[in-house]
C-alpha cells in the first residue's frame, strides 16, 4: 500500500514538507531516552522518586556498557523492576533486513522501520561502518529519505520523509556495536577487523547518512548526547561530526546544543551552481551560510570546520573552483573533504576523472588544505579504484571510496 502521503514535490521547491509522523509501538524502547526521561519511565513504573537517580545509573550501565537486548540480563535490577519493566518497555534496536560486508572491512546494514500505517511497506534506511587504521567511523542516518532534494544526492530523490526518533539514530550505534559482537565477553563476526592494543570498535561518528540532521534537530540533539555520555557509550564531541546541507538557523543552535564538529556540504563556489547542487541555498545562500560558520561556537586551529566538496565532471571540478573555494573559505578555521561522486542509477553527473581530483587537491593543498584524497591512504584508495571489485564484494569500489572520503573529518 503506498501512503497519500507521498506527494510529488512541486517544481523548484526547496523543502519538503510531507513528513510522516512516527507512531511508537505500544511497548516502547529504552534505548535512546535520556537520563530524565528514563527517570520519569521509571516514575511510571511507581519507582519512588530518591531510587530513580541510582535504577537509572543501573540501567544505563547495562544498556550502553553491557550492551544487554533483555530486562531478565540486568542482575543486579530486583526481580519486580524487571519484570515490571518487561510489562511496558523493550530494548529494541531497529531491525536489520541486510546486511553487506566487504574485504576492506566495510560494512553496511539496511534496518528496517516502522511506518505510521498498518500495513504500509516499512520504511528503511542505512547506517555504514568503516574501519581504517587509527580510527572506526559509523555513518549514522536522521531521516527516512531527506527534506531536501540536493540534485547529485540519491536520498534526495525520494519523497517521502520521516524523521527518525532519537532511539532510532542511537539504535544504529547499538546494532552496529551488536553486529561486532562489539559488549563485553561478544565474539567479534568472521572477518571483522578487530582493534588492536584493546581499542574500540567504533570510535567517530558522522551524521552522514540518509537526511538532513538539522531538520531533525531535537533527536538528532537527544541521540548526541545520549552518545557522548562518558558512563555509556563515550565518543566524545570531538570524533562527532554533523553534516549539514547549509540549515542556517539550526547551526549555531547545534553549536550551542549539541557541540560536535560541523561539516558543511558546500560544493559549488557560487550560488548559481549551488542553487542547482543544494537548492536550500536559495534560501540561505553561500555567503549568509559562511557568515553562520565563521561563529561557530569553539572555532579554532585545532577545532575546525570541514566543507565537502563532491567532486562531479565538468560541473564544479575546475581549477578556478579550486581558487574561488580556498579564496572562500579565508579566515575560517577549515578543512577541506573532497568526495568522489558517488553514481546512481539516473543520477545526471559523473566522478570528475582521478586526474583532475588530484590537481583540485594540489592547488589546495598547496594553499594549506590537506585533503582525504591526498594522504596516503587516500592514494590507496585511488590507485586501487576499479581494482577493488570482486564478486564478493557488493559495495562498489565507487561507493566505499566515497565512504571513506565522507569518514575523514579530522
Ligand atoms: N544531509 C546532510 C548529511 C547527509 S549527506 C548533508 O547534505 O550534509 C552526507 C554527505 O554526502 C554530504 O556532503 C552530501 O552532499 C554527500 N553526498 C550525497 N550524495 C552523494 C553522492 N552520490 N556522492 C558523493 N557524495 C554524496
Ligand atoms: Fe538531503 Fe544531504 Fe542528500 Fe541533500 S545531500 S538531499 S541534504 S541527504
Amino acid at each position: 500500500m503506498t501512503t497519500v502521503l507521498e506527494t510529488a514535490a512541486p517544481r523548484g521547491f526547496v523543502e519538503k514538507t510531507a513528513l510522516e509522523r512516527y507512531v511508537p509501538p505500544a511497548k516502547p524502547s529504552l534505548i535512546g531516552l535520556s537520563r530524565a526521561a528514563l527517570a520519569e519511565a521509571l516514575g511510571t513504573l511507581g519507582v519512588p522518586d530518591k531510587q530513580r537517580k541510582m535504577r537509572v545509573q543501573q540501567l544505563w550501565n547495562w544498556i550502553y556498557i553491557r550492551g544487554v537486548t533483555r530486562f531478565d540480563e540486568m542482575s543486579s535490577v530486583s526481580k519486580d523492576l524487571r519484570s515490571a519493566l518487561e510489562g511496558r518497555f523493550t530494548l529494541d534496536r531497529p531491525e536489520v533486513v541486510a546486511e553487506q560486508v566487504s574485504a576492506d572491512g566495510t560494512r553496511k546494514w539496511l534496518l528496517r522501520l516502522p511506518g505510521e500505517h498498518q500495513g504500509e511497506r516499512p520504511h528503511e534506511v542505512e547506517c555504514v561502518y568503516i574501519p581504517e587504521a587509527g580510527r572506526a567511523t559509523l555513518c549514522v542516518s536522521s531521516q527516512v529519505g531527506c527534506t531536501l532534494n540536493c540534485s547529485f544526492c540519491h536520498t534526495g530523490t525520494q519523497r517521502l520523509v520521516r524523521n527518525l526518533t532519537a532511539g532510532e539514530i542511537v539504535g544504529q550505534v547499538m546494532v552496529a556495536r551488536d553486529r561486532l559482537g562489539d559488549w563485553p565477553g561478544g565474539a567479534p563476526p568472521e572477518g571483522a577487523i578487530v582493534p588492536t592494543d584493546g581499542g574500540r570498535f567504533v570510535t567517530n561518528i558522522v551524521m552522514m547518512g540518509m537526511g538532513e540532521p538539522l531538520y531533525n534537530f531535537e533527536a538528532v540533539r537527544d541521540a548526541l548526547l545520549v552518545v557522548q555520555d562518558g558512563d555509556g557509550i563515550g565518543i566524545s564531541k570531538r570524533r562527532i561530526t554533523l553534516s549539514t546541507s547549509g540549515v542556517v538557523p539550526n547551526i549555531a543552535r547545534a553549536g550551542a546544543e549539541i557541540g560536535t564538529m560541523l561539516a558543511i556540504s558546500l560544493h559549488a563556489v557560487n550560488d548559481e551552481l549551488r542553487n542547482e547542487l543544494v537548492p536550500l541555498n536559495r534560501k540561505y545562500p553561500i555567503a549568509t551560510l559562511l557568515e553562520t560558520c565563521r561563529s561557530y561556537p569553539g572555532l579554532s586551529n585545532a577545532r575546525r570546520i570541514t566543507f565537502e566538496y563532491v567532486m562531479l565532471k565538468g560541473v564544479n571540478d575546475s581549477l578556478d573552483d579550486a581558487k574561488k573555494l580556498v579564496k572562500l573559505l579565508k579566515g575560517i578555521p577549515a578543512k577541506i573533504n573532497l568526495i568522489p561522486f558517488n553514481p546512481w542509477p539516473g543520477s545526471r553527473y559523473e566522478c570528475s576523472d582521478w586526474e583532475q581530483i588530484e590537481k583540485f587537491s594540489e592547488y589546495i593543498f598547496n594553499a594549506g588544505y590537506s585533503s582525504p584524497v591526498r594522504t596516503p591512504r587516500g592514494r590507496d584508495i585511488l590507485a586501487a579504484c576499479g581494482q577493488l571489485k570482486s564478486a564478493t564484494e557488493k559495495l562498489s569500489a565507487r561507493e566505499r571510496m566515497a565512504l571513506r572520503a565522507m569518514a575523514m573529518t579530522d
